[in-house]
């Protein structure tokens, strides 16, 4: 009956708005009326929507193990479409007299899966690459399709990354070598020479302007690549000397990912634009202006210039771009070039998510604890009973302050070996059964005590969860970077715990203790009471860029299993991609172990137990194959 009460007052419109899923969700997202989340592909006006609980199901079907990333190809194409046809629109409405062309930077999301999906998808609008090595320019050069889309190359060039970018010149690409050092400029002559192609040049300039956010450093003057303005001019007269300053067409800055503020990234262009306009004027022929990445994925939906946020539009951010160039430019009448960025974060944040199971709860709740603690208890105990008989909403600063000196006593009596591990563990548990309490009251008064404020994290729950943080989301130990994180199910119930997230490293920073919030950022996350033999499971939402490469083998736990699905505008869908995850053999051998030899080594100490007589020569074949099978399976909690 109080059930049944619970579930009537809760519903799904309150889960919305609790877990923030219509903020940072983008209309990719939001819940069933069955409760669950759903996928929302854009198909125009068809409204289609596939339940991830179904999607799990079909993992489970097909024999692949939580954690699992999840891909969906159509939000991939979105934002592809999204970002081009924004710049369109922007270009069409300006008058502006150039093209937009958009380069995707290998490094947010190097996968081949991913790559081929830009490459497919992005050639309708020539969306070409960006590589800052030679294993990117390599990558890049195999899958551009289109001889108009564009492949820059950042990043230290040496003999061979400039000849693979020469070559594929000769080819009919569109290849920029983009100066970061002006230290580069020397082979790529001699080599252009050497191979008697014309390069197509480009320069990084150190702006001063600078934005904030986590990547401030990327900008200003002490920024680590780029060309000062002495250096800028440096390059320009080399180039003049060696007859080659019809090669310098592009002009590039990378401000930092994830720019927060419009205002840092209007006042960027304003300056590039005066490099360009007195780079022409040099007699430079230019034609290509590259502001980088930058373009930022609101994480936490609250639209601010907060750093997990932006406060602007992507339309917005296209049209400042080129009403400014167009102004700026105009002004000396000089011909408005072909604009470039190279956004990455925005283009494949929402298209994964990182799908897993919670193992296990651990509640700072009371356990047996008897009505009243017998009256024989030490005096401390006794004074505990006494602060929980008097505790109401007029005295919770005194009943906290009084708790926590009685349970330090207790705790020191028992160091002394005055009272005994059961009466400990009796103080321990009224001691907390008292700071619920407070926590309770606390939360009807209008302003609680500070102290108490930070009651409700120490007393939640630990939801332990079957991921690594290390892993799969690094950036979420590395720069507490937030991201959304939802229950995948059961959203027509009130969530009735709040808990933060332990990965299955044995590392006390693997876990999530941060969360998205409007406002702020949450330190708790309302949960459900995991149900006994039902699987409880959680969704990270918008972990498509970065997330993937930049993870590491903490406790050798490996890539996770990842499935691309493909949605129809039926509502049908199909998967289209699965990698397994990195077997156990694999993650060993990535650290110099040779899966063959630990076996051999295994079966003969089994060998040897055997002839000691530890165990028989039938239990050898069992404990061997339990060894030779576990090599074999998901380095994750398997059920
Ligand atoms: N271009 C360059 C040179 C970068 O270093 C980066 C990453 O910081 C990017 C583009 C991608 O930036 P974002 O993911 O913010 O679009």
């Amino acid at each position: 009956m109080q059930k049944d009460k619970a579930l009537d007052r809760w519903n799904i419109d309150k889960s919305a708005e609790l877990y923030g899923i219509h903020d940072w969700g983008a209309g990719y997202f939001d819940i069933s009326s069955k409760g669950e989340v759903v996928v929302v592909p854009p198909f125009g006006d068809t409204r289609v929507t596939v339940s991830l609980m179904d999607v799990v199901s079909g993992i489970r079907d097909r024999g692949m193990d939580m954690p699992v990333l999840l891909r969906f190809e159509n939000l991939l194409d979105a934002q592809i479409r999204n970002l081009n046809e924004s710049f369109h629109r922007s270009i069409k409405r300006n008058e502006y007299r150039g093209e937009y062309r958009g380069v995707f930077p290998i490094k947010v999301n190097q996968q081949q899966q991913v790559i081929e999906e830009i490459a497919r998808f992005g050639e309708r609008y020539s969306h070409g690459f960006e590589a800052g090595s030679k294993a990117e320019l390599i990558a890049a050069l195999a899958m551009v399709n289109e001889k108009d889309s564009l492949v820059i190359c950042n990043g230290y060039k040496d003999e061979e990354f400039i000849d693979l970018g020469l070559n594929a010149i000769k080819m009919g690409h569109k290849c920029f070598f983009v100066l970061e050092m002006p230290g580069e400029l020397a082979l790529i002559i001699e080599r252009a020479n050497k191979l008697k192609v014309r390069p197509l040049i480009g320069v990084r300039l150190k702006l001063s302007s600078r934005a904030n956010g986590h990547w401030t450093d990327s900008g200003g003057d002490r920024s680590i690549f780029g060309l000062t303005t002495t250096q800028l001019i440096d390059v320009v007269d080399t180039l003049k000397k060696n007859d080659l300053l019809d090669c310098l067409k592009l002009l590039h800055y990378h401000l930092g990912s994830q720019i927060p503020n419009i205002r840092d990234i209007r006042s960027a262009v304003v300056e590039a634009c005066r490099y360009y306009v007195d780079l022409v004027k040099e007699g430079a022929p230019m034609g290509y202006m590259d502001m980088g990445g930058g373009l930022a994925v609101d994480y936490d939906g609250s639209q601010t210039n907060f750093v997990h946020s932006r406060n602007y539009t992507l339309d917005e951010y296209t049209t400042d771009i080129i009403e400014v160039i167009k102004g700026v430019l105009d002004e000396d009448d000089i011909p408005h070039p072909t604009v470039v960025t190279e956004s990455g974060r925005a283009l494949v944040a929402y298209h994964s998510v990182l799908l897993f199971n919670i193992l296990d709860v651990n509640r700072f709740e009371p356990l047996a604890l008897p009505d009243r603690v017998p009256p024989d208890s030490n005096e401390f105990m006794l004074n505990l009973q006494e602060v929980l008989d008097s505790l109401s909403m007029k005295n919770l600063q005194e009943c906290y302050n009084d708790a926590l000196y009685y349970r330090e006593e207790i705790r020191e009596l028992f160091k002394h070996g005055t009272i005994a591990l059961r009466e400990r563990s009796l103080g321990e548990n009224l001691f907390l059964k008292i700071m619920r309490e407070i926590n309770r009251l606390a939360k009807k008064t209008k302003k609680a005590p500070a102290d108490l404020e930070d009651l409700q994290v120490a007393l939640s729950d630990i939801y332990y969860c079957n991921f690594s943080v290390f892993q799969s989301l690094p950036d979420a130990w590395a720069i507490d970077q937030i991201f959304p994180i939802i229950p995948l199910h059961r959203l027509k119930e009130e969530p009735t715990r709040e808990g933060i997230l332990a990965d299955i490293t044995c590392d006390c920073d693997g876990k999530i203790d941060r969360f998205v919030d409007i406002h702020d950022v949450k330190l708790t996350l309302p949960l459900h009471d995991p149900k006994e033999n039902e699987e409880y499971y959680l969704g990270v939402f918008l972990v498509g860029a970065y997330q993937e490469t930049l993870g590491d083998l903490h406790n050798l736990l490996g890539d996770t299993n990842v499935v691309s699905i493909r949605i129809h505008e039926s509502g049908q869908y199909d998967f289209v991609r699965e990698i397994e995850g990195d077997s156990i053999a694999d993650v060993l051998s990535y650290v110099e172990y040779n899966p063959k030899e630990l076996q051999a080594l295994f079966r003969a100490k089994a060998e040897r137990a055997v002839r000691s007589g530890l165990i028989t020569a039938t239990e050898r074949k069992r404990i061997v194959n339990n060894y030779e099978e576990s090599l074999r399976g998901y380095t994750y909690y398997e059920r």
